[in-house]
């Protein structure tokens, strides 16, 4: 008997549409027509945030931007985006990536490109910030794309792995909401902050050189991380929030970005607090903040170093891949973000000689689908 057709999940409709089936190495129209959709994409949102500032963009990035070299680079990428565009419409049958990347440059120029007169007005309360989106994502694919590209740990994997869609909107989410962490996490985190704070003690933190500040910070900052993840791990109610990060079934740059509100909002607000708690300078902090931005999405990366003696040290791709692993071997092992040594202090360190685990996700369970149905997924029966 036949069975009846499921409806197609949004990454399968995309596939559908874009991928014809045919080779997606280089010369075949498709990298330079994902390149032509992306590039598009982000100059259409910058073009947007030229025309609502107000309502688009973080006010503390707003009045920093060299607009001139802003409009520039807004001009050059939607160029870019559609020369790629129309090379891909050369060298592929199916033209629909093309077709997308044209749209996508064409609506951006129609917008007025780099043009834009910015219009006078007052700030709005509530914003997005997606002109933190665009910059995240051009700073952090030109980073970690020809990382993964040139030491990949999985080469068959491929950017549309399973779950791709879900976490790019995790991605985008993370950027565009920033004023919602703003107000979740740092403003909670100061007041509490000012209230637990022993001046004499911040005032002996603070007299230490920047450097050593910064190296405290990493520790302090990471054993904060430590027990509230064990804690996401060990307590079945905060697990329900956590299980949506293991719930990743590949591992990526991108990956890293799936994490539940709630997880996000407890995580880095406690660990915000411990920073503010010991009283480091502004500096140490802003650079920690730097160094755990770069360092969160670089062991989630499809990237494997050959730098075993490093592994000692730092937190390297296989370190967290174990914390991700789908073995048993795996189960709550290697909580730290940035330095082993601290789960080799409480027992929970996992490095077996020169494996990667066989697969991610948590045995028996799988996540729906999307950022949406994942952050009421914990509120659901289980
Ligand atoms: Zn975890
Ligand atoms: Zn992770």
């Amino acid at each position: 008997m036949e069975q009846p057709a499921r409806p197609l999940n949004a990454e399968q409709w995309l596939a559908r549409v874009f991928a014809d089936g045919r080779p997606r190495t280089f010369g075949t129209g498709w990298i330079s027509g994902i390149l032509g959709i992306v590039l598009g994409l982000l100059a259409l949102f910058a073009v947007l945030c030229l025309h609502f500032p107000q309502y688009l963009t973080l006010p503390e990035l707003r009045s920093r931007y060299p607009l001139e070299l802003v409009r520039l680079a807004i001009d050059v990428g939607l160029l870019a985006a559609m020369a790629l565009a129309g090379l891909s419409m050369l060298l592929r049958r199916r033209k629909a990536l093309g077709v997308t990347g044209l749209v996508l440059a064409g609506a951006a120029l129609a917008l007025g490109a780099g043009g834009v007169e910015i219009p006078r007005g007052g700030a709005s309360a509530v914003y997005l910030g997606l002109d933190w989106f665009v910059l995240g994502t051009l700073s952090t694919a030109a980073v970690f794309v020809p990382l993964e590209r040139a030491f990949p740990l999985r080469a068959e994997q491929g950017a549309f792995r399973r779950g791709w869609l879900t976490d790019t909107q995790y991605f985008f989410a993370s950027h565009a909401l920033a004023q919602v962490m703003s107000v979740a996490v740092l403003a909670p985190a100061v007041a509490l902050g000012s209230l637990l704070a022993v001046p004499s003690a911040q005032s002996a933190v603070q007299s230490l050189p920047v450097v050593v500040q910064f190296a405290l910070a990493v520790l302090v900052a990471d054993l904060a991380q430590y027990g509230v993840h064990r804690a996401f791990h060990a307590v079945p109610f905060l697990w329900r929030f956590h299980k949506v990060h293991h719930s990743l079934e590949a591992m990526d740059w991108i990956a890293g970005s799936r994490l539940h509100l709630v997880d996000v909002i407890v995580t880095r607000g406690l660990v915000l607090l411990a920073l503010l708690v010991a009283g480091f300078a502004d500096t140490a902090v802003y650079a920690y903040l730097a160094l755990v931005s770069f360092h969160a999405v670089f062991i989630h990366a499809n990237f494997a170093p050959r730098a075993a003696w490093l592994e000692r040290w730092i937190a390297m791709p296989r370190f967290h891949h174990w914390h991700h692993g789908i073995e048993p071997e795996a189960r709550d092992v290697n909580f730290a973000v940035h330095l082993p040594m601290i789960d080799r202090w409480f027992g929970t360190h996992h490095m077996p000689d020169d494996r990667w685990p066989s697969g991610y996700g948590i045995a028996g369970e799988r996540a729906p689908e999307g950022w949406a149905r994942q952050l009421v997924w914990p509120l659901g029966r289980t």
